[in-house]
């Protein structure tokens, strides 16, 4: 029988590998489907602006979805990414009883500002991003699926209440220690969770539905327990079954959602369903910073817009953000900014040298996937990083050793071609337009002057006079870079 083949990579396997929280291993990332990578990532509460620690998080899962592209396209496969909005919780409806506006309308100003930011740190847009509030009639039909399986119970309140007892698994994301559990009858002894934030030693049935109370104001839908509005676990369950189906392939969040928010996720969605919910999970490490953990009292929950008055690129927050290994925490310092400044720097002078040397105009924006080459050239052990663990300091550091030795030996022709088309790949995948030109100012003249002096004084071989200039110029903040048949600046 005779086999089609449409590209020769066509349906090849997917190569990524990723630690996954759940089974406590490197796994491989595989379409379920045979067919497109669906994930889910927890998004935004939207009552005020996302901080630099938010950031991470979305940074991380940005790199994810450009690499699980790359290795799509690559594959002949397809990604789909959800990401959700929470439009509705107590501090939402704080914030807008607070600014005497609708719910909708308080939360639409934080939606446009959560985009706004997105879009200025480069992060690809979901292919979907449902909001909590559109999807009420998903998130009643789970709690009476729950309730018909006897998962769930409804208290005198109105409140339905998930029977963490019923569950034998929950706990198996963080791995809870059975005496841990203080479930059962939990909200007879006034001990079950309203809250949607609880600590890991106050184990109890939670809250799937909150029946309306006067603070609510007019945030209520109808149910057929009494008005009121979903808990906060409940819309990740439905929206991303929704969107995903029952089982899909990753689901990912910040660290600090494993527990209490995933693992009610894992036990609401399976006692549900039956089936396994996500079959990988993947998590991102806590952003310090100044050495020291983020939080309102310390006044650093910095954002964006903070320290894009401070003069700092939002490119350069991005690399900063990327730039640690998602499973470690990163700390975030100013000094640590303009290293990223001077790192990004590094990596656009090597890419301006390597599109002189291809003849190539000057490049636009990043490149899509399907636009990329098969194999990034030198740049591919570089890529080859991510592969593993989405080892970003690792892809970083063998790009930077491929750059050095290009410029020891510099390539032509379809070599340079090639080693500059590798290197726009690593941008796309760490999200980052190497090929942009420089928002740094451009070099001034008197160093322009000092270098091409510098220059000739060691092309006549006084070399007193060129180290000389070379520290001359390293005061006005530049580095001489040597190469054969002339010389690049840098900001030192
Ligand atoms: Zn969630």
């Amino acid at each position: 029988m005779a086999t089609i083949h449409t590209t020769p990579s066509r349906n090849a396997a997917m190569s990524l590998k990723l630690h996954d929280t759940l089974s406590r291993e490197l796994r491989p990332l595989v379409p379920s489907d045979g067919r497109t990578f669906r994930f889910y990532c927890c998004g935004p509460t939207v009552y005020g602006p996302a901080h630099i620690g938010n950031f991470r998080t979305y940074v991380l899962h940005d790199v994810l979805r450009r690499a699980l592209e790359i290795d799509a396209a690559r594959s002949g496969h397809a990604v789909l990414h959800v990401l959700n909005i929470t439009d509705v919780d107590d501090k939402t409806i704080a914030g807008a009883a607070e600014a005497g506006v609708s719910l909708a309308d308080f939360t639409q100003g934080w939606i446009d500002r959560f985009h706004d930011d997105c879009t200025r740190l480069g992060l690809l847009r979901p292919h979907h991003e449902p909001r909590a509030t559109a999807h009420i009639d998903e998130q009643i039909r789970l709690v009476q699926t729950l309730l018909d399986r006897g998962h769930a119970y409804a208290a005198s309140d109105g409140s339905v209440y998930f029977r963490i007892a019923s569950f034998a698994d929950y706990g198996k994301l963080t791995r809870l220690p059975e005496r841990e559990l203080r479930a059962g009858a939990a909200a007879a002894a006034g001990e079950a969770h309203l809250s949607d934030e609880y600590e890991r030693d106050q184990i109890a049935d939670f809250v799937l539905w909150k029946a309306r109370k006067p603070g609510d104001g007019e945030v209520f839908w109808p149910s057929p327990w009494g008005e009121g509005r979903p808990g906060w676990h409940l819309e990740c369950s439905a929206m991303s079954m929704a969107y995903l189906g029952e089982t899909f392939d990753l689901h990912g969040g910040g660290v600090d959602l494993c527990f209490p928010h995933h693992e009610n996720e894992i036990a609401q969605s399976e006692a549900a369903t039956g089936k396994p919910f996500a079959r990988h999970w993947f998590h991102c490490a806590h952003l310090m910073v100044e050495g020291r953990k983020m939080s309102k009292s310390l006044g650093n929950l910095h954002t964006l817009d903070e320290l894009q008055a401070e003069g700092h690129a939002p490119e350069t927050l991005r690399y900063l953000l990327l730039s640690g290994h998602y499973r470690q925490q990163l700390n975030f310092t100013r000094h640590g900014l303009g290293a990223a400044a001077s790192a990004l720097d590094k990596l656009r002078s090597g890419a301006r040298t390597l599109r002189q040397a291809s003849g190539l105009e000057a490049a636009g924006s990043a490149p899509s996937p399907e636009g990329l080459p098969p194999d990034f050239g030198p740049f591919e052990p570089a890529w080859q990083a991510l592969g593993e663990d989405l080892d970003v300091p690792r892809c970083l550091g063998l790009t930077f050793e491929t750059l050095a030795s290009l410029r020891k030996s510099p390539p032509a022709g379809d070599d340079a071609r090639a080693a500059a088309a590798g290197l726009a790949g690593i941008g796309f995948a760490l999200g980052l337009d190497l090929f942009a030109e420089s928002e740094a100012a451009p070099i001034p003249a008197e160093a322009a002057r000092l270098a091409e002096e510098r220059w000739q004084a060691k092309s006549r071989k006084d070399f007193a006079t060129a180290d000389r200039l070379r520290g001359e110029l390293l005061q006005l903040g530049f580095k001489v870079l040597d190469r054969k048949d002339g010389y690049d600046l840098e900001p030192a």
